[in-house]
């Protein structure tokens, strides 16, 4: 069979990487909407920013129109510690699920952090470095991110403080003792530290916290502290930018090969994973170039895309960022503690919003514990354990390589396995133990936290 050429994981070797990211807005005819200050209404000027994100990051925020971004030299040498990460051809899967499909995964768990979120950290951290900075300040919700930003920081010598989501705190709490073997420190959110945290705890006694929560708290210490700036893990253009390593390795990675996807999946929490994989192959199809099929996958418990609405909303819940353009469930809206707390965020990347409110891209949600079935199935053929939050991607994959099945066409598919499932033990284990429930959200739920979206005028 000439198909067995393809090898199991292709690699690119290290002068193969890329060396610019690839900012995916220079090509979108219809550019995401700007970020507005929620006082004035009015877009965000780089000099509003600056006392919150770094220089340099607030260019890279604000530029819609350049299409490449050359990678600093210190980033590449720290990407080469953990990158190129490999694409894997899922032979074993593929064979599991008796499909005609071609089924490829582009693997981002194999650094310590677990995730691709490392990527979008070191350019974070180095940026803070190179204007002088003492140090920055986070959320996390799962942890994935306050650990890569952990270890970007302690690689340059930065402060690291992170407000984690609290049910995250205390469900992972070997999560937080990564973060401090590199440094930070780990506050749980909402917290007594900060005035939004006393304020959202004094109208929310008992709560469990939420991502929004977490990033007010973490602006506020950063504005108050000469010295700090804040950085986000997703939801950003910039992140997005930093992530387009993934699917520029990808499509290298594959032209290598010469091989198409037909369909590319990710799962979509804030977007800068499925973003950056599928960054270059959307290029293409702005372009005319080439034509794909884009599918994000969410958490039925936190439907930002499929059940939200397309609207201008703040990013946090102590409403104190600035508003954007994004779907959205309201930045009150605090999801049930589903175990793929990586995706448990009320808004989206406002790039991967007008993409799908565009039609360039399909939504849709899924069922947890349909998830951790398809991550069962995952690890037991393809060895490795995956992420809750990665494991949307799997289910979706397996579902598309199921209907190619039915219809006997070949298609290649593509998904991002974002990263393993280590600190997650204990959402495997209800799945184990068959006590792991479906929470879905009902339309009065949701009704709440859309009815308390910011008046923002020109918006219906
Ligand atoms: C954070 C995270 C996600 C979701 O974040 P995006 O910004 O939507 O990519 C997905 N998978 C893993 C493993 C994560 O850590």
């Amino acid at each position: 069979m000439s198909e067995n050429k393809i090898p199991y994981k292709i690699y690119l070797s290290e002068n193969e990487m890329p060396t610019a990211w690839y900012n995916v807005r220079a090509d979108m005819k219809t550019k995401p909407a700007p970020l507005l200050n929620p006082g004035t209404g009015k877009p965000l000027s780089a000099e509003e920013l600056t006392p919150i994100f770094c220089e340099e990051l607030v260019k890279q925020e604000l530029d819609d129109n350049t299409a490449y971004f050359p990678i600093p030299q210190e980033i590449l040498d720290f990407y080469k510690m953990y990158r190129p990460s490999p694409l894997v051809r899922a032979y074993c899967l593929e064979k599991a699920l008796d499909t005609p499909a071609k089924i490829y995964y582009k693997f981002e768990g194999n650094n310590t952090s677990g995730s691709h979120k490392l990527n979008s950290a070191i350019a974070q951290a180095y940026y803070a470095k190179q204007q002088g900075l003492k140090g920055v300040t986070t959320e996390t919700g799962a942890g994935q991110w306050g650990t890569a930003l952990s270890m970007a920081c302690a690689y340059l010598g930065l402060d690291c403080k992170v407000y984690m989501v609290k049910v995250s705190y205390e469900q992972k709490p070997f999560r937080r003792e990564v973060m401090r073997t590199y440094g930070a420190s780990v506050t749980p959110s909402p917290s007594m530290e900060t005035e939004v945290g006393r304020k959202i705890l004094a109208e929310h006694p008992g709560t469990t916290g939420s991502l929004g929560c977490a990033i007010s708290e973490a602006v506020e210490v950063a504005t108050k502290n000469p010295g700090y700036r804040y950085v986000l893990g997703s939801v950003l253009n910039q992140v997005l930018l930093h992530q387009s390593v993934i699917g520029l390795e990808a499509k290298a990675a594959f032209d290598k090969i010469g091989v198409k996807p037909d369909i590319i999946i990710g799962c979509a929490g804030g977007g800068s994973n499925l973003g950056g994989l599928i960054s270059p192959f959307m290029g293409e199809k702005l372009r005319g170039e080439a034509d794909y099929r884009f599918i994000a996958v969410e958490p039925a418990s936190c439907p930002s895309f499929t059940r939200g609405k397309f609207a201008y909303d703040f990013c946090d819940t102590g409403m104190i960022c600035p508003l954007a353009k994004m779907y959205t469930l309201g930045s009150g809206f605090i999801p049930s503690p589903n175990h793929a707390g990586g995706l448990r965020f009320h808004g989206m990347s406002p790039i991967l919003s007008q993409l799908y409110h565009d039609g360039y891209m399909e939504a849709r949600a899924v069922e947890q514990t349909s998830v951790f079935e398809a991550a069962e199935k995952f690890a037991r053929t393809e060895g490795i354990l995956p992420a809750p939050e990665s494991s949307h991607a799997i289910k979706a994959a397996i579902d598309e390589a199921l209907k190619c099945k039915e219809t006997g066409e070949e298609k290649t598919i593509l998904f991002g396995l974002t990263g393993t499932g280590y600190f997650d033990l204990v959402a495997y284990q209800q799945f184990n133990d068959g006590v792991m429930t479906d929470y879905i959200p009902s339309d009065e739920d949701l009704a709440k936290g859309l009815a308390a979206l910011p008046q923002v005028p020109g918006q219906d």
